[in-house]
């Protein structure tokens, strides 16, 4: 096939926005937020079943205070009550069973506060590790929000370079001949389609060129179509060539 150094030159434009499209393609498909982003959410979820279970220790420690406070009332009122009954008691074996009963209640009472004491200090612990847990979550959220905001913008303007290279494709495509542009187009699903050669060296694959490729070269007609013997692509020879 024969197209002019010109006409050549021109595919070297379109492989160019060939490449930018490629690439603004996947950026739009697979922004590079995207694997944070899915693991956040990953992560927040085990975040939250462990918040789950740090809620419920809380809870149970919060029931296990109301039992003993009402524990506690139950003895206040016994206590009262015996206490009144020795204040009028004239039977001293009366009295003395009410005051031995008054010892036992003073001493479950004061049991009950050590134990609610330290179920205090266990509360306090589980609020905190509520807390933190709540925390690691609102940061993950925030991480989270952050990172899908910038994969949106990523994406917009992906989307808006797809729409301008279409569109300089399809104008630098309009001034090449058809038939060198099937040719490209056939060519560039499986190489660079079409790469210049510098200094003896093809663009497309990056192999230097043997002495017998290049005289080979050297031998074609300026608006011969070449091609890369190492990749396939279309050659575009000009004066950086080295030939
Ligand atoms: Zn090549």
């Amino acid at each position: 096939m024969n197209a002019s150094p010109a006409d050549q030159l021109r595919l070297l434009d379109l492989a160019a926005l060939d490449v930018r499209l490629r690439t603004a393609e996947h950026a739009r498909k697979n922004p590079p937020q995207a694997v944070r982003v899915r693991e956040l959410m990953q992560r927040r979820q085990e975040l939250s079943q462990e918040l789950t279970v740090r809620l419920g220790a809380r809870d149970d420690l919060r029931t296990e205070i109301a039992r003993i406070e009402s524990d506690v009332a139950v003895v206040d009122a016994r206590s009262a009550r015996d206490a009144g009954r020795l204040a009028t008691s004239s039977n001293s074996k009366e009295a003395q069973g009410l005051e031995s009963e008054l010892q036992a209640l003073a001493r479950r009472k004061s049991d009950l506060e050590d134990a609610e004491l330290d179920l205090m200090d266990r509360l306090e612990q589980a609020d905190a590790a509520v807390a933190e847990q709540e925390s690691l979550i609102a940061s993950t959220n925030a991480e989270g929000a952050e990172l899908s905001a910038e994969a949106k913008r990523v994406v917009a303007e992906a989307t808006a370079t797809i729409e301008a290279t279409t569109r300089d494709r399809a104008a630098v495509a309009d001034g090449i001949p058809d038939d060198l542009l099937a040719l490209y187009d056939r060519l560039a699903p499986r190489s660079a389609g079409a790469a210049m050669l510098r200094r003896r060296t093809c663009e497309g694959c990056n192999m230097v060129l043997s002495g017998t490729d290049l005289n080979t070269l050297r031998a074609a007609a300026p608006d011969a179509v070449v091609m890369c013997p190492e990749c396939g692509c279309i050659l575009v020879r000009t004066e950086e060539s080295g030939l």
